[in-house]
């Protein structure tokens, strides 16, 4: 007999839901949308109508008490994730959370002990753990391919989406700025394909002219690893050209992916030895938030752990939260 399917609401009418969370949903056999919660009603309306799903509810808490609710996915703004998570952990509620967790880590920490109290499932996010070419480089690094890992360079500094270009750029209180915003999937990334956390942070930030006010739109910085490896990373809503990029180089050779740090499974990686560059075959091309909820209902189930954890989610944004300070300050922060 099938297992019953986990029943999804979403907590948030953003882009990224309607464009991947729920269509990633509706690809899984085991599982079912079933309704979205907007601040406004009548977004919360067109949302669901045009997103397939039966339900719009009229507030937090009557989709909090749906019984027919079993897990949420919350996108909305990111100063409002702790808020909804601690609320949806108290109703019994398994939640998937957009990155960055929350704003500060007194309350990622608080959001991981309510799911924690109420025995829910709590995940980040974080959907590059999935990216195959990231996966690829990761199992590579595992199996020794590139011997002792020696550095590593991240850059994800690209033109903003004009449909991104609100609150991101605009609301700092609502935890605008590319750090929150990107550095912090920098930093998963990182501590995914090193298998280690980071222990300090030093960054300089700049704004641009595409952000508001006192909102930055650039940054760079490094990573001091425990392991003691220096990562450095470039982070932009300003860059029209780069791409995107991680480079991980060790004793033996180095893996450099092009390209790959994006919503859907593309990019590639060539391994590196001397003057020989070969390129490796990424074998398993599968829709990334596909794998994301995969991962997440199994957990529901109690097959396994999401692909990123809450954990994860608090580690990530301890590094973000470091950067913004290092900025801020001129200083280097340790974690
Ligand atoms: P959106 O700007 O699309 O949505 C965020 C919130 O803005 C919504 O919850 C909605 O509030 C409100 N909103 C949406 N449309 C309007 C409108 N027309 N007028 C006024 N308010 C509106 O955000 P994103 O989808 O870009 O991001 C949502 C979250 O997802 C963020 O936390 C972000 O960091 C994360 N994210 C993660 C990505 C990843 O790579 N993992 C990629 C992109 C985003 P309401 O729900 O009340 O209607």
């Amino acid at each position: 007999m099938s297992a019953p399917p986990v029943r999804w609401a979403f907590v948030g009418a953003s882009t990224w839901a309607s464009r991947y969370l729920i269509p990633a949903v509706r690809a899984q056999p085991d599982a079912i949308g079933v309704g979205a919660f907007s601040s406004s009603r009548e977004r919360g309306e067109e949302f669901a109508a045009s997103n397939g799903l039966e339900k719009a509810y009229a507030s937090l808490a009557e989709l909090l008490a749906d019984d027919a609710v079993d897990a949420v996915y919350i996108s909305t703004t990111n100063d409002l994730h702790a808020p909804q998570t601690i609320a949806a952990a108290a109703a019994g509620k398994h939640v998937l959370c957009e990155k960055p967790l929350a704003l500060t880590l007194a309350d990622a920490l608080r959001m991981r002990e309510a799911c924690e109290a109420a025995g829910v499932v709590f995940a980040t996010d974080h959907h590059l753990r999935a990216a195959p070419t990231l996966v690829a480089m990761r199992e590579l690094i595992a199996a020794g391919e590139i011997g002792e890992l020696v550095a590593g360079r991240v850059f994800h500094a690209r033109l903003l989406l004009e449909e991104l270009r609100t609150w991101r750029l605009e609301r700092p209180e609502a935890g605008g700025g590319v750090v929150l915003d990107i550095t912090v999937h920098d930093a998963d990334a990182v501590r995914f394909l090193f298998d280690d956390e980071v222990a300090e942070v030093t960054a300089m930030s700049a704004n641009q002219g595409l952000a508001g006010a006192g909102i930055e739109d650039s940054v760079m910085g490094v990573m001091r690893l425990r392991g003691g490896q220096l990562v450095s990373f470039h982070d932009a809503f300003t860059v029209p050209h780069a791409g995107t990029g991680v480079e991980v180089h060790g004793s033996e050779g180095s893996l450099i992916g092009r390209d790959l740090l994006m919503p859907d499974p593309v990019g590639e990686v060539l391994l590196r030895r001397g003057d020989e560059l070969e390129e490796v075959a990424i074998a398993d091309r599968r829709p990334i938030y596909e794998e994301v909820v995969r991962r997440f209902d199994a957990a529901v189930r109690g097959a396994g752990e999401p692909l990123a954890s809450g954990a994860d989610g608090i580690a990530s944004l301890a590094v973000a939260i470091a950067a913004l300070e290092s900025s801020r300050t001129g200083r280097a922060v340790k974690i």
